[in-house]
Order: C-alpha cells, then sequence, then structure tokens
C-alpha cells in the first residue's frame, strides 16, 4: 500500500542506491580539493531574498521564476538558495575575512530552484562548489580548472569536455555589448520572444538561447572573445597557456555566457553528451564584482558547482556493503550470548546482522537473502563451551570457532 502523501514535483528521496554514489562522489571531491587546500564550509539552506535578487540579478531565470521565495511568520522575505556563491559571499563578509587573505572554500549541499522537472532537472538538487576570494588569476583560474578536471578524472567519468570562454570585463564589455545588440536588433523578427526581451536586458544571454532557429540566426553574432581588451586578452591567453602546460584538453566556447550576470572574464562549463538536453555538469567562472556589489571591499574571485544528480547518473552503481555474518541464535536460552557475540563481532570491524533469534529456518533465510558470507550459529551447547558454529557460505565448510579465531577467519576473507 502506498502513502496517501508523495514529495513535490522534482523533488525526490535519495534512497540508498543514489546515496552510495552521491558518498562516493562526495568523498572524492573532499579527498581531491584538500589536495588544493579548500576547506569545506556549511552555509545556511534560508537566506535573505534580497541577498539572490542583488547578486544573480533580477532578470535572470532564477530570480525572475525559479526562487522558492517565501514571507516567514515574522515577516521577513527569505528564500531556499538556489546557489551557493551568494551565500558564499555573504558568509566571508559577515566573518569579517576580506582582509585575511586568500580563502578556499567548498560546500557540498541541495540548491532549490522551481524548474519545470524533467530528467536531470529538479526542484531540490545537490551541489558540490568551489569559491576563492582574493585572488585575480589567470595562475589561481587555471588552479580551479585543474582541480575541477582532477575530481572529475578521478571519479573515473569518461568523455567529459571542457569548454572555456572569456566574458571581457567592463572596460571592454560595453563596446562589445553595443555591438552585438546592432546584431541583435536587425535579426530581431527571426529571433524568439524571450530573446527579444533579452536584447535589452541582457543581450549575451541571447547567445546562449536553446531554440534551433535562434542559434541558427546567430552563427554569425559578434563574439566576446575577439573583443577583449588587452588586460583581458592577457588573462585569457593565461588560463589557456595554463591549461596547455598542464595538457588539459579544452576547447573555447563563444556561447558560453553564464546565466548569472555577475560574472566577467574566464567562464567555463564541463559538459557530456551523455545525458540529452541537460549536459553540463559543472559550470563556473570568475566573478571580480561580486564582492564588491554584495557591500565588501572590491576582491576578485573565481568558483564553480556541480549538480551531483548528473554526476550520479554518469557512474555506474555501487554494490551495498557487504555482510560478513549473520548471527543466527538457536533458543531463547542464548539471546543474550548472541547479542554480545554480534556486538563483539562489530566491535572487531566485521559487518554483522543479527537475524533476530526465533525459528532456526527464518534466521537462515534472512542470512541468506542478505548473502551473508558466513553464518555464526549460537545454540546451547556453543554458549556453555564460548563457541560458535562458523559456517563458511561459499564452500560449505562449518567449524566450531572461538571469538577470537572467528573474528581472524572473517577478517581474513575480507582483506
Ligand atoms: P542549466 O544550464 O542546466 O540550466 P545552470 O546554468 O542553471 O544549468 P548553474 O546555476 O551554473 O546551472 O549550476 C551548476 C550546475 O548545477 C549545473 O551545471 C548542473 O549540473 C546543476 N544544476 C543546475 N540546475 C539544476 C537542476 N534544476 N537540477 C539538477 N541539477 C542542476
Ligand atoms: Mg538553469
Amino acid at each position: 500500500m502506498s502513502t496517501q502523501f508523495r514529495s513535490i514535483r522534482g523533488i525526490h528521496d535519495g534512497l540508498p542506491e543514489e546515496v552510495r554514489s552521491f558518498r562516493h562522489i562526495e568523498e572524492t571531491a573532499r579527498r581531491v580539493f584538500s589536495r588544493y587546500v579548500f576547506s569545506e564550509v556549511r552555509l545556511p539552506v534560508l537566506e535573505p531574498t534580497a541577498m539572490f535578487v542583488r547578486s544573480i540579478g533580477s532578470d535572470t531565470d532564477i530570480v525572475a521564476k525559479e526562487m522558492y521565495r517565501f514571507e516567514d511568520r515574522g515577516g521577513d522575505d527569505i528564500c531556499l538558495r538556489p546557489e551557493g556563491t551568494a551565500g558564499a559571499v555573504r558568509a566571508y563578509l559577515q566573518a569579517g575575512l576580506t582582509r585575511s587573505g586568500a580563502q578556499r572554500w567548498f560546500y557540498i549541499g541541495p540548491m532549490f530552484r522551481r524548474e519545470r522537472p524533467q530528467k536531470g532537472r529538479l526542484r531540490q538538487f545537490q551541489q558540490i562548489g568551489a569559491e576563492w576570494f582574493g585572488v585575480s588569476g589567470p595562475v589561481e583560474d587555471v588552479e580551479v580548472l585543474a582541480m575541477a578536471h582532477a575530481f572529475l578524472e578521478e571519479l573515473g567519468i569518461p568523455e567529459l569536455a571542457m569548454e572555456i570562454n572569456s566574458l571581457g570585463c567592463p572596460v571592454c564589455r560595453p563596446a562589445y555589448r553595443d555591438k552585438l545588440v546592432a546584431f541583435l536588433d536587425a535579426r530581431r523578427v527571426s529571433l524568439c520572444e524571450t530573446c527579444n526581451t533579452r536584447i535589452d536586458s541582457n543581450p549575451m544571454r541571447v547567445l546562449d538561447c536553446k531554440v534551433g532557429s535562434c542559434q541558427a540566426q546567430l552563427a554569425d553574432a559578434p563574439e566576446m572573445a575577439s573583443h577583449l581588451c588587452g588586460d583581458c586578452q592577457s588573462h585569457f591567453d593565461g588560463v589557456k597557456s595554463g591549461l596547455d602546460a598542464l595538457a588539459i584538453p579544452y576547447v573555447v566556447n563563444p556561447r558560453i555566457v553564464r546565466g548569472l550576470d555577475y560574472y566577467n572574464r574566464t567562464a567555463f562549463e564541463i559538459v557530456t553528451n551523455k545525458l540529452g538536453a541537460q549536459g553540463t555538469v559543472l559550470a563556473g567562472g570568475r566573478y571580480d564584482g561580486l564582492v564588491e556589489e554584495l557591500g565588501g571591499p572590491a576582491t576578485p574571485a573565481i568558483g564553480f558547482a556541480m549538480g551531483m544528480e548528473r554526476l550520479a547518473m554518469l557512474l555506474p552503481d555501487i554494490a551495498a556493503g557487504s555482510v560478513d555474518v549473520a548471527v543466527v541464535a538457536i533458543g531463547d536460552s542464548v539471546a543474550a550470548y548472541a547479542l554480545g557475540i554480534a556486538d563483539r563481532l562489530r566491535r572487531a570491524g566485521c559487518h554483522v546482522i543479527h537475524c533476530g533469534g526465533g525459528a532456526a529456518k527464518r534466521q537462515f533465510k534472512v542470512a541468506d537473502r542478505e548473502q551473508a558470507r558466513f553464518v555464526a550459529v549460537l545454540g546451547e551447547d556453543e554458549m556453555q563451551q564460548g563457541l560458535m558454529q562458523v559456517k563458511d557460505m561459499q564452500s560449505g565448510s562449518q567449524q566450531a570457532l572461538g571469538i577470537d579465531a572467528a573474528i581472524a577467519a572473517i577478517r581474513q576473507e575480507r582483506s
């Protein structure tokens, strides 16, 4: 029978199989990121709405349509965080760290966006993100890209492509923007409705439109990467030569613009062709203006975030932990002895299930279903002698062993 309640659409339960993948991904991230000396932070899920409006930009999809935003009982306008960067900047400022040298942070946790649910697109999803405050690059840009690359390589996800671009800076972007607007203006009738509004609000995002007929119109659109000022050009060259030096494969994709307003210079995505339309597993870039925008001193920064569900879909399933020993207790009089044996086996590091006592036949069934490697059978005689009958479920052989000998035999099979 199923429950009368269901989870909210686009929000799903992390059941054991998926959580095994998540844990593997998280452990890999912690291991790889620690080699780059990034520290984990745990930041709130609830944040003031105004912070996202200010940082992400009010005419982005996230702010305009996707935030879970509400007034709480005290009348505060708050929302469930749709991304991690703004909150990280807030925390960095609130803790007064702007004069403490560069800060390298990473976080793992849920984000919320009220999007149309589909494969690889959920309303509550998990991100692993990294932010590095106080560094202007390009060496740090290369390091961040190398860290993302090392992480995905260590996870063993094949056929991922790194795409990079430069979004320029307040010096070179305005002139480029004018040129782009002129180009787009001449094609208004052939562009979709969303593109038409974006020509006025955020013209670079038109380049990112997923509509096929729009993309056809944009083939000859001017590209930011060919309109960079001297500083942005040498920054971009520095990023590229660093990646070359590390033999990290990449392509320059002039269509990467990122959905958020706060990016400048380096922007990047790591994409797969195995997830259909939702092919971006990792995305990020430099956001040198955001710390100041949120009230701090001018502080350059760079970061990225990746979607764990999308990564998990690209990984093979991970088997459940195996059971070393199933404890079968024959007769009520051995109940305490059996609990004690299970306890001692666990203290020795063995993975143990207790089959619950009662009818022997049912207990053996449990041991069988859980595919226990050994079954420890405890009856009145074994209890008197301080022993257990250890049955090897692979060979079928059985021997009476004391606790230490049993532990040794089980350990031998584990290694
Ligand atoms: P998309 O292009 O898929 O809309 P985005 O540009 O909105 O992505 P970011 O805000 O940069 O994504 O988030 C970084 C990563 O988080 C994405 O590359 C993706 O892996 C993951 N992600 C974003 N939105 C979702 C979602 N609704 N469900 C699952 N994963 C998501
Ligand atoms: Mg999106």
